[in-house]
């Protein structure tokens, strides 16, 4: 007996290794076994098992196989068998993308730093600056135990500060597991009254139809903002629970969609996982033996929730099926978990539900198709009323005022004046973080930029430094002079939500403020914290980026602002107007979901903008007949099936070679394939890497399924790729969502 064997590495090659006479009963197709590989032990998987073998040489044989080790149910292995196919993937990472080795290793919980304050003591009055924050912190979580991390925005090294005030008998250090149950790191969720109109009725019962008949049923729930979906989750989850069945729910960040997350943990409880990346390795491996073992039933989690072992499943929910994150960029396999949930949804024969207010391209195309059954909600939940929209033209209030750079309109600021003396919430985004995008030197004029990724780098208030946003280099401000005359005096331009942030402070003295993006955020539980704040009345006023954008369901919010509505117009990517248009009309989503009517303000310097026009007027039908045309004439998809290959390298020329040299020797080109480039990516050096691009568009009218893409690709790259020597190297990206 041989075993073909395909290892976790980045070669498509399988291996041939001998059967051992007492391991011939044990070993399955998707057996996990340990095989000798050069002078290493390693894993792999088992992909094949064949009576008879060519090959004439001596073959190693098999070591061991790992027998506590669960195998993937047929279902899953056939989901591993198609990741690898049309993301051409090398079979074993793409089943270590699906079961990775971490998960079946025994993980001791991390043990972490808490700290609480003690009681009865009131001298402190020889307290650092530092110190003082960091206590008063403490003291008003009163005699709870809090993480000491927590206080890595005060001081980098809180863990000193608080072992000082231990030494002045102020707070209790204890170390304790760092696993943490569900409660603390979900959303206080407000318990709701349900009546569901007859639209939601109407919804239910189709899907819950779907899921008792138990086969394949693709659905499109198309709901404007603030339609109820959440709790029509809620309802058809209950039905596949009843079946005895499982479900799957994929919501894109966790943080941000806590509330949802927090609303389901109410109603299901210990039946359900969170599945995302802030759980610790111990956490994950127990949470996956939970699901695998059937103990848990409901995964509510971002997009690797997909892959959960679970038997038996019902339903697959992805609910803002449109958000990127559900795209894995990097590493290989660079799936897109909507798509990996239908072709799930098809292998499992069970119901699949991609919801959103503004369904991607690619969806509204498959359902006008009639590959997806529509369902929609057209009214908001309750009595909510649509927000009234107001667009700035912020061309004109330059003109009227004299004033350049205006951040804040005469409008906006209005509006804002009026809800803090009304006393309701105030949601204002700038989908671009840090103080200043640019920043020039004011003697000379040359641009601090990161050498390692040609890109200016971004002002950060806080923290005092420039940081780029491509790799992550960050240079402080005080070593920093200019390149070209070391001259240190620099002029801030463009504006990130710090410098929104500042001016908002500046402009409502009075008004408590708080920011949401990546800097704000390095772990969900801050992001949350803010979040529970902000539903409990103690922020006025939430600014952020894209992040705060989705999701958020708060009453009080009865006016949205966006800063600057063309940021991310301009960009080169087919994509960037569907971007612009989702997240105008998500924003404006989150204005007036309670009992009061919403207003959301658009600034723009480009009024006459069709993507500008359609998203102010809340127009769907404009939009979706816009951008479609667009698509077509352009051959981009849905029309057409996209590939991105991109080529990278530390030597420009080498690089460049390489494309071009792998372009010309093309063959196999078919009738329906445009080929566009190699020609420098966007960000055409980033972390030292110098990045050209060939795209590939094969037109579905000749390649209905894209098979022909995927033979053209592994033709032509799979070999190439072999061939590649030195440090250049190739990554292949099937339905990117970005060009750049
Ligand atoms: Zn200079
Ligand atoms: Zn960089």
């Amino acid at each position: 007996m041989f075993a073909e064997v395909s290892l976790p590495i980045s070669s498509f090659q399988t291996f041939t290794y001998s059967i051992p006479e007492n391991l011939k009963k044990s070993l399955l197709v998707g057996s996990r076994v340990k095989v000798p590989f050069g002078a290493r032990k390693v894993s792999g998987i088992i992909v094949s098992l064949a009576k008879k073998n060519s090959f004439a040489g001596n073959l190693k044989s098999i070591i061991d196989v790992d027998d506590k080790m669960p195998v993937l149910s047929n279902e899953l292995w056939k989901l591993v068998n198609w990741i690898s196919h049309y993301y051409i993937t090398p079979i074993g990472l793409a089943y270590n993308t699906v079961l990775p080795f971490s998960l079946l290793i025994n993980h001791s919980p991390r043990q972490v730093w808490f700290v609480r304050h003690l009681a009865g003591h009131k001298t402190y009055e020889e307290l650092s600056p530092k110190q003082n924050l960091i206590f008063e912190a403490i003291r008003e979580a009163s005699s709870k135990y809090i993480k000491v991390s927590r206080f890595k925005v005060i001081s980098s090294n809180p863990i000193l500060i608080c072992k000082a005030l231990e030494k002045k008998g102020l707070v209790e250090l204890k170390k304790r597991n760092q696993d943490k149950g569900i409660e603390e790191t979900s959303f206080k969720s407000l318990k709701k009254n349900i009546f569901f109109n007859e639209e939601q009725l109407k919804v239910i019962n189709i899907l819950k139809t779907a899921i008792k008949l138990g086969i394949h049923s693709p659905n499109l729930l198309h709901g404007v903002t603030g339609s109820g979906k959440t709790e029509i989750f809620i309802e058809i989850i209950k039905t596949v629970k009843k079946l005895g069945k499982c479900s799957i729910v994929l919501i894109p960040e966790i943080s941000l969609t806590s509330q949802i997350a927090g609303r389901f943990k109410q109603v299901f409880g210990d039946e359900m996982a969170l599945w995302h990346s802030q759980l610790s390795k111990s956490q994950r491996a127990k949470t996956w033996k939970d699901i695998n073992d059937g103990t848990c039933k409901i995964v509510i989690g971002a997009r690797s929730a997909i892959f959960s072992p679970m038997k038996n499943l019902g339903l697959i929910i992805v609910d803002e099926e449109h958000d990127s994150s559900y795209k894995q960029d990097s590493p290989s396999p660079r799936y897109h978990a909507r798509d990996v949930a239908i072709m799930r949804s098809k292998i499992e024969k069970c119901t699949v539900v991609l919801s959103s207010a503004t369904p991607s391209l690619e969806t509204f195309y498959n359902y006008k198709l009639k590959k997806y059954n529509y369902l929609t909600l057209s009214k908001r939940y309750g009595d909510a009323l649509y927000p009234k929209v107001r667009v700035v033209d912020l061309i004109d209030e330059s003109k009227e005022t004299g004033k350049y750079n205006i951040i804040i309109s005469g409008l906006l600021q209005e509006k804002i004046e009026k809800r803090l003396i009304d006393n309701e919430q105030v949601l204002l985004i700038q989908n671009r973080r840090g103080f200043s995008p640019t920043v020039k030197c004011s003697d000379c004029g040359t641009v601090v930029m990161c050498l390692a990724c040609k890109t200016p780098l971004t002002f950060h208030k806080y923290g005092n430094n420039f940081k780029c946003h491509i790799c992550g280099f960050i240079s402080f401000k005080n070593l920093e002079n200019c390149s070209e005359c070391f001259s240190q005096n620099f002029s801030y331009m463009g504006t990130g939500t710090q410098k929104v942030e500042e001016l908002i402070q500046k402009t409502f003295p009075n008004a408590r403020v708080a920011r949401i993006d990546h800097d704000s955020s390095k772990n969900s539980s801050s992001t949350i914290k803010v979040l529970q704040e902000f539903q409990d009345g103690e922020i006025d006023i939430l600014l952020g980026t894209q992040m705060i954008a989705k999701g958020l369901d708060f009453p009080e919010i009865t006016l949205v602002g966006i800063i600057n509505a063309d940021l991310g117009l301009h960009i080169p990517d087919f994509r960037s107007s569907e971007r612009t248009f989702q997240l105008i009309y998500q924003a404006a989503g989150r204005s007036g979901r309670g009992k009061k009517r919403g207003e959301v303000v658009i600034q723009t310097y480009d009024k006459e903008n069709l993507v500008i026009n359609a998203a102010s007027k809340l127009n769907l039908k404009d939009y979706y007949n816009n951008m479609l045309t667009d698509r077509n004439t352009l051959n981009y998809p849905p029309y057409s099936w996209v590939s991105k290959i991109e080529f990278l390298g530390p030597n420009v020329k080498s690089v460049f070679s390489l494309s071009s040299r792998i372009r010309n020797k093309f063959f196999g080109i078919y009738k329906g394939l445009e080929i566009l480039g190699p020609a420098p990516c966007f960000k055409e050096k980033v972390n030292n890497k110098y990045r050209f691009q060939i795209i590939l568009k094969s037109l579905k009218k000749y390649d209905s399924n894209s098979e022909k893409l995927h033979s053209f690709i592994s033709k032509n790259f799979i070999e190439h790729k072999n061939q590649i020597t030195g440090s250049n190297k190739i990554n292949i990206h099937i339905d990117p969502i970005s060009m750049i």
